[in-house]
């Protein structure tokens, strides 16, 4: 643990619950690895202080927090400044205090496309992509994969107008195309776009009990080979969706990776320097075998 003094820079993460995060492990052993005089500390205000927690940062001067669920878009209301991401994303997992003006980014989309390149090899321009959900991390990732290239998308989520409004905000910041399916096993136009995907990413919290097979509406026989099968779930780390995929012969990831590329461009953004990746990755995979 770094010695604090009266210079430690103080950096943080809001959210509700808040104490099941690995962020200050990680963020803290990023800021000892580097060096640096700072310290990182969960905060869980509750609904009704949010807006006083977001004042808080500038009256404490705090460097810089995180932004975790439920309030990455409702945090967006009490910011000076948005970068073009976060308004993209519609949402903020990271604010920047500079001198007293508080921005909202957003490093969640950045961070999987990061671990897709940085790790996997994995070009988004390749082909297209399917997409899992209609939520806030399917957001992000839509965003992102549009804007790294994928030249198509889909989205597959049980509430169609939220599908459909997702699309219709990417589609016109992004001219990339996305249909929508329902969540719906045997749907031939769904089944048909998912075996001429490259990549299928799971941006849902199915499968985070670790149990049960193929709970997706997707052929038995997909993802198969060719395709990168992406789970946004990163606990348990060998998931329900990641085994079919395995079984069927396509390559598999969790979203632990996705998890340290946002909280290393967090890193980044705060400080200047790069992010040290390795003692991040470490403290994030003791923080799951614990
Ligand atoms: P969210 O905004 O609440 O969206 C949840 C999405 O999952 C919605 O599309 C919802 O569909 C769908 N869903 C939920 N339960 C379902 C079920 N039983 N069957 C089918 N669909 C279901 O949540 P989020 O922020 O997008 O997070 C989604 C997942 O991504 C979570 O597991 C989260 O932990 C993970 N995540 C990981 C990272 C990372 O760094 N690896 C980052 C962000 C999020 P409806 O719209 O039909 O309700």
């Amino acid at each position: 643990m770094n010695a604090i003094n009266g210079k430690t820079l103080v950096y943080g993460i809001i959210g509700y619950p808040v104490e099941h995060s690995f962020s200050p492990a990680m963020q803290n052993a990023a800021f000892q690895a580097a060096g640096l005089n700072g310290v990182y500390v969960a905060f869980a205000p509750a609904p009704e202080q949010l807006e006083a927690a977001v004042e808080g940062i500038k009256a404490l001067g705090l460097a810089g927090v995180n932004v975790t669920v439920p309030y990455k878009e409702a945090v967006m209301d009490y910011l000076d400044d948005l970068t073009t991401e976060a308004m993209l994303c519609g949402a903020v997992n990271t604010i920047i205090n500079w001198q007293g003006k508080l921005t909202g980014h957003n490093t969640d989309g950045a961070g999987f496309i990061s671990d897709l390149r940085g790790t996997f090899g994995f070009e988004p321009s390749r082909g297209a992509a399917l997409l899992l959900g209609a939520g806030g991390a399917a957001r992000a990732v839509a965003v992102s994969l549009a804007g790294a290239g994928c030249r198509e998308l889909a989205l597959v989520n049980r509430n169609q107008e939220r599908a459909r409004k997702l699309a219709a905000g990417v589609i016109s910041a992004t001219g990339v195309p996305v249909q929508v399916f329902p969540w719906e096993s045997g749907h031939p136009g769904l089944a048909s776009f998912a075996r001429r995907a490259v990549l299928l990413v799971n941006c849902t919290p199915v499968g985070m009990s670790g149990k049960g097979n193929n709970p997706f509406p997707l052929p038995e026989t997909l993802p198969g080979p060719g395709q990168l099968a992406y789970d946004l779930v990163y606990n348990p780390s060998h998931t329900p969706f990641m085994r079919q995929a395995e079984s069927n012969g396509a390559k598999t990831a969790n979203g632990l990776g996705m998890l340290l590329y946002q909280g290393a461009l967090a890193f980044t953004a705060w400080t200047g320097l790069e992010a040290p990746l390795e003692t991040m990755r470490r403290v994030l995979l003791e923080q799951i075998s614990g």
